[in-house]
């Protein structure tokens, strides 16, 4: 994620997608829709002189109505579905055999890295994709059925806190009937600066919702802004689907936190399921040559590339602030503490997208909407790197 910011081939794309996000708002032919993922609402207040953890959900729903856009949806209602789909995937491994360690695979910059120094581990990666991407790719079929338009007739920008979810939104393999699910990223940064462009008298909007049915989410999906949140997550959905059981207690302290690698071990009925959460780039290469080495051994393990996870993303404002990571790191989990429903298998929402349209999760549709597979690139890094060296 951080070489966007420093190459300049990162800020001419940069630049690029920007103009295109204001000539299609000038424009506004097409039907604009725009998702936030979860740690853009506790950064978003920083480019506006706000303290570190302040929470903007609602004053960004409201910019983001009058910067244009039709239809402002939750990236984590698709955390929420995320949830559904990588957890059922979890346990048709358990059940059924499959690879161990199972990766998450929210994180573009993760799934970079594993594809060009570990590549032995492709089929151990979650085949979900990440959660914008499957936002993007039900706009563009589920929502563009119920409002009558063809998908080349819609446009979707994702607000992320991150840089590597650029590059990843024109992968291939992420099409859906054709078209990108995704067609441009823009950083928290990148909205501030479009906020403060249009100006958009932001101190003084008022709080405003997210548009249904996908705006609609769980105290689960927001906690995917931070290291250990995905985890979390999946536990509570994993736990209570495996064994039938409530939950004795939702939050799973042991994942949480700012330390390098966390683990637990999670005993679903008699079943013991050894899990790992690590962020931050030399963090996980040392998890990763651990594992490699035979010298540890996880079920389940949720990778973020970036010191934090997301809210530290490289998208995010410029904070030197003391402690700003841990403040944002709390205001997400204060918003869900706060919410009224916890667990993405709750989330209603994504209950009738079942019910109505895909049926269940893994079912034939949710693989060709919201699955992904990976590709071995350890060649092109190899090939990249002797040329580097002839040319030297
Ligand atoms: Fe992007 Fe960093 Fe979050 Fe990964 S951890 S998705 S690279 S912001």
């Amino acid at each position: 994620g951080q070489c966007a910011t420093v190459c300049p081939v990162g800020a001419i794309t940069e630049r690029m997608e920007f103009r295109r996000v204001l000539e299609e708002l000038d424009r506004h032919e097409k039907v604009l829709i725009v998702q936030t993922a979860p740690a853009v609402r506790v950064a978003l207040g920083e480019e506006f002189g706000e303290e570190p953890g302040t929470i903007s959900t609602g004053k960004m729903v409201a910019a983001l109505r009058r910067l244009g856009f039709d239809y402002v949806f939750d990236t984590n209602f698709a955390a929420d579905l995320t949830i559904m789909e990588e957890g059922s995937e979890l346990l048709d491994r358990v059940k059924n055999g499959g690879k161990f360690p199972m990766f998450t695979s929210c994180c573009p910059g993760w799934v970079n890295l594993m594809e060009k120094l570990y590549p032995e581990f492709t089929e151990n990666l979650s085949s979900a994709k990440s959660p914008h991407e499957m936002l993007g790719a039900l706009v563009k079929t589920y929502f563009a059925e119920r409002i009558g338009k063809n998908p080349e007739d819609i446009f979707v920008v994702s607000i992320m806190p991150c840089t590597a979810k650029k590059d990843e939104a024109t992968r291939e393999q992420l099409k859906v009937k054709g078209v990108d699910g995704v067609d441009v990223v823009l950083t928290t940064r990148e909205l501030g600066k479009l906020i403060k462009m249009k100006k958009i008298p932001y101190e003084s909007l008022p709080e405003e919702e997210y548009d249904k049915p996908l705006g609609i989410s769980t105290g689960a999906a927001v906690i995917f802004g931070t290291t250990g949140g995905v985890m979390e997550a999946a536990l509570r959905t994993a736990y209570e689907l495996y064994t039938g059981k409530e939950l004795p207690k939702l939050d799973f302290e042991d994942v949480r936190g700012l330390a390098g690698v966390k683990e637990t071990v999670v005993n679903l009925d008699g079943k013991e399921l050894k899990v790992a959460v690590a962020h931050g780039g030399a963090n996980v290469i040392k998890l990763m040559e651990k594992l490699r080495n035979g010298e540890v051994y996880y079920d389940f393990i949720e990778i973020m590339a970036c010191p934090g996870g997301c809210i530290g993303g490289g998208g995010q404002p410029k904070s030197n602030k003391p402690g700003y990571l841990e403040k944002r790191m709390e205001a997400i989990y204060s918003i869900d503490e706060m919410s009224t429903l916890r667990k993405s298998h709750e989330n209603p929402a994504v209950l009738k997208l079942y019910e109505e349209y895909l049926g269940e999760p893994l079912s034939h549709l949710s693989h060709e909407l919201l699955h992904t597979h990976y590709r071995d690139r350890k060649e092109s890094v190899l090939k990249r790197k002797k040329e580097l060296e002839r040319v030297e």
